[in-house]
């Protein structure tokens, strides 16, 4: 099935976005959290694709296992960092003949140690040609994301924290074009002030992007973390979210709650406007994302929700 059904019949959906673990340990311990959260009944998971392709492997096996093992309908993301077209070729005959049939098509960051995105021999050079090719190799089998930037793409945000009207046009027209290629659904990169989110909306719409556009939300969940991604990022932090912080930086407890809090306010606005699906990005971790959930009334842990014959894995372990 394709994810972009899921955000369309009007109900309140939630998804969960995971990444590949380092060590299998890890791993185990990811498809653990995943069985548990998935009992929650998401509309989908996600696993991402390491910076500069270095997770592929890892990334394939686990969008693998989502999709067949835990059950639970499964997006891969794909970037075109270091991607000759026949490695692309490869992952996604690969999630094809697995019966996967969603893929989030991203540009990809610079790899490591590099300012630019260069594009490599034989590759692409942005998302844009990604989604080209993935409908004109493969038709409509898959459901195709694309990556939308409320604050613009960090590329073109300036020291000052902001893009200037045109580089947020000029972004937003680019976004347009992803979608008139091929891409049916939006997810967002992750913000702190909701309003900026809602214009954005708005401002997709007023441009003629009709797909569905899917908030991601990313609770805090620890001091540093936050910092580390907004930093990166180039996400705005709006005065009050930084002066509730400030006093409980150093207790990781009181900064989870309040990231529960803050997260829990933020969806509730966004369900307030219409919009009925929630995108988390979970960093791996259930406690947040759930909590949060529970507090919007989506889920209960006394009526899960996943009938059987949902099935625990029992061969978890990597092949
Ligand atoms: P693009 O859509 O290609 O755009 C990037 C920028 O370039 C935009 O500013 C756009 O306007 C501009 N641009 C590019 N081409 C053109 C053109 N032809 N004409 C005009 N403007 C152009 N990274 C990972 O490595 N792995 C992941 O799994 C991953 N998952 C992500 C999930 C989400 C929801 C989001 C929001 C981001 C994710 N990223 C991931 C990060 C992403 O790879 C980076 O943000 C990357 O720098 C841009 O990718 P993109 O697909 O948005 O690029």
């Amino acid at each position: 099935e394709k994810i972009r059904d899921s955000t369309l019949d009007g109900r309140v959906v939630f998804s969960f976005e995971f990444f590949p673990p380092k060590t299998e340990d890890g791993v185990d311990n990811l498809f653990e959290r995943m069985d548990r959260m998935v009992s929650h009944n998401p509309s989908f998971c996600d696993i991402t694709w390491g910076a500069g392709g270095s997770t592929a492997d890892l990334t394939l096996e686990i969008a693998n296992k989502m999709q067949n093992i835990v059950c639970v309908e499964s997006m891969m993301h794909l970037t075109c960092t270091n991607m000759p077209v026949e490695k692309i070729n490869h992952a996604l005959d690969t999630i094809k003949s697995n019966g996967i049939q969603n893929v989030l098509a991203l540009r990809g960051d610079p790899p490591h140690g590099q300012d630019k995105f260069v594009q490599i021999q034989g590759g692409f050079a942005c998302a844009l040609d990604l989604v080209k090719h993935i409908r004109e190799k493969y038709g409509d089998y898959f459901g195709i994301t694309v990556a939308g930037y409320p604050e613009a793409h960090p590329d073109v945000i300036s020291e000052n924290g902001v893009a200037t009207l045109e580089a947020y046009q000029n972004d937003l027209a680019y976004l347009k074009r992803k979608v008139d290629t091929g891409a049916d659904l939006i997810i967002t990169q992750l913000f702190y002030d909701t309003d900026i989110f809602l214009k954005f909306v708005n401002d997709c719409r007023q441009i003629g992007i009709k797909c569905p556009i899917v908030p991601g939300i990313m609770p805090i969940n620890n001091y540093k973390g936050f910092l580390r991604m907004t930093g990166f990022c180039k996400t705005k932090i709006p005065s009050e979210i930084t002066a509730a912080l400030e006093p409980i930086k150093d207790n990781d407890e009181a900064v989870r709650s309040y990231g529960i809090h803050l997260g829990t306010e933020m969806c509730k606005k966004i369900l307030a406007h219409g919009i009925n699906t929630l995108h988390l990005y979970t960093l791996n971790m259930e406690k947040s994302a759930l909590a949060i959930l529970k507090n919007l009334g989506l889920i209960d842990d006394n009526k899960i929700s996943r009938s059987l014959p949902w099935r625990r894995p029992t061969n978890i372990h990597r092949v």
